[in-house]
């Protein structure tokens, strides 16, 4: 009887080397960035209250009503797997009274989880790198976590358009929402069956719907910049001042609101065509209410989140991807008795932060394949007569570099070659002057 074979979850992605090749670098870079602006990461759980999301992220908007993997633990808990960092990250600092003092600026990277139609640049399991300040009001650092999310996509090696605009203060929204819905009622019947259902509950959502005729009626509604209160009119124009300070160019998309009821004030994406459908790739704003709705101190705060894969997406095609890198050796036993002495040379290399391959015991013929197929730069193989004392010789597999010596002299040929040894070897406490005494 066939036996069946376990599948994944749909929309739940495998990676495999040399996919995390890129992966691995992207996230080094970006961590490397971070610092430079002064923010350290929190490491946050992936299960939270089902209720922390309600609360923070909106009852009416569709990751809560739609997407949200909920479920009941052993206790009769409801837990749901984090659909977004935010509300954890806000959660995890008023829990642990970091609101004050020094201002936190924090950064997570990780799995995030939504049940949406699984599509391209669009997942279920999915990752984000997700950046919060907390504590700043001014339009100043608006513009210092807009700049860093333009350094996130020119670290990446990719180019996109910012875009951005302010929701006001709550109050100011309230208004605008009875102005919109005024509008907004009599074209009822032309809009799409989700926007007549966000009508009721969210109307601003109608404003960024995908489906034509929404957007054509969204394009003609009343401009949510013309009705901000004072105070929001000023921070929007003082940020405009700074990004063109900083020489960051962007646009005013007077339909962008974002999906989630946190926000107020300056919201901003940056967006792309080359993705098709999936356009946003990083998107966020400010969101001076959440600390306090969750029963924290007044907080004023900001953040962003970029969706990785469809950051490493945009990057494979505006200027292609790391590539693994290949072993330095590949080091074959010809025979079950030239085993141990391989495998100690191999360790003593590594000891001194050289990357070895091994391969065999098995015949010459199938370890020269094993050989190429690792991608090593060098070979060596070790059988019994090198053991004996004969000469071992290393060969550069892409090239004509060539070397034969005792085995015991494996370093000093790897040397000759041309092989930096590092400074200090990772992994290890022993260094070069060791492995060659060692050896
Ligand atoms: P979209 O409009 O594409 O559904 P969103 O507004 O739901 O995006 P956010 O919650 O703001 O997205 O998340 C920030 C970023 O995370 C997005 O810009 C995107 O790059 C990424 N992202 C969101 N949902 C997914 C998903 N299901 N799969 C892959 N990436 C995603
Ligand atoms: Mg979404």
């Amino acid at each position: 009887m066939a036996v069946k074979i376990p599948q994944g979850v749909r929309g739940m992605n495998d990676t495999f080397p040399e996919e995390s090749v890129a992966w691995q670098a992207l996230e080094g870079d970006l961590r490397a960035l971070l610092a430079l602006y002064g923010y350290g990461e929190v490491r946050l759980p992936l299960l939270e209250s089902t209720d922390l999301f309600a609360r923070a992220i909106g009852d009416v908007t569709d990751i809560v009503q739609k997407e949200m993997y909920t479920f009941v633990d052993r206790n009769g808990d409801s837990l749901t797997l984090r659909p977004e960092g935010t509300a954890g990250c806000a959660r995890a600092a008023i829990q642990a009274r970091r609101l004050r003092g020094q201002t936190p600026r924090f950064y997570y990277l990780g799995p995030m989880f939504r049940h949406e139609r699984p599509q391209k640049g669009r997942y279920r399991q999915f990752h984000q790198l997700g950046v919060e300040v907390f504590g700043l009001s001014a339009a100043s650092i608006d513009a210092e976590v807009i700049a860093l999310s333009a350094r996130v996509l020119r670290t990446a090696g990719v180019t996109a358009s910012l875009q951005i605009n302010s929701l006001g203060s709550p109050a100011a929204r309230l208004r605008y929402r009875a102005l919109l819905l005024d509008y907004l009622r009599p074209r009822r019947a032309e809009l799409c069956v989700d926007c007549r259902e966000r009508m009721e509950h969210n109307p601003l959502r109608v404003l960024d719907c995908k489906v034509a005729v929404c957007q054509d009626i969204a394009h003609a509604a009343p401009r949510l910049v013309d009705h901000l209160d004072e105070d929001s009119f000023l921070h929007f124009n003082s940020l405009q001042g700074l990004l063109t300070a900083l020489e960051i160019p962007y646009q005013i998309n007077h339909r962008l609101v974002r999906g989630l009821d946190y926000y107020n004030r300056t919201v901003f994406e940056w967006v792309t065509d080359a993705l098709g459908a999936q356009g946003t790739v990083l998107a966020g704003g400010r969101y001076d209410g959440l600390v306090a709705q969750l029963g924290g101190a007044d907080t004023p705060a900001m953040g962003f989140a970029v969706g990785l894969e469809r950051l490493l997406a945009l990057q494979r095609l505006q200027s292609g991807v790391a590539d693994v890198v290949p072993p330095l050796l590949f080091l074959g036993a010809l025979e079950d008795a030239a085993v141990a002495r391989t495998w100690q040379i191999a360790e003593r290399l590594r000891d001194a932060g050289l990357s070895v391959v091994t391969g065999g015991p098995t015949h010459f013929k199938q370890l020269m394949k094993q050989a190429e197929r690792s991608r090593a730069r060098f070979q060596g193989m070790v059988g019994g007569e090198q053991l004996a004392g004969a000469a071992l010789r290393l060969k550069e597999q892409a090239g004509n570099g060539q070397w034969q010596g005792s085995l015991n002299a494996i370093h000093e040929g790897l040397h000759s070659l041309g092989v930096d040894f590092p400074e200090r070897a990772p992994h290890t406490v022993r260094n070069f002057a060791t492995a060659r005494t060692s050896l």
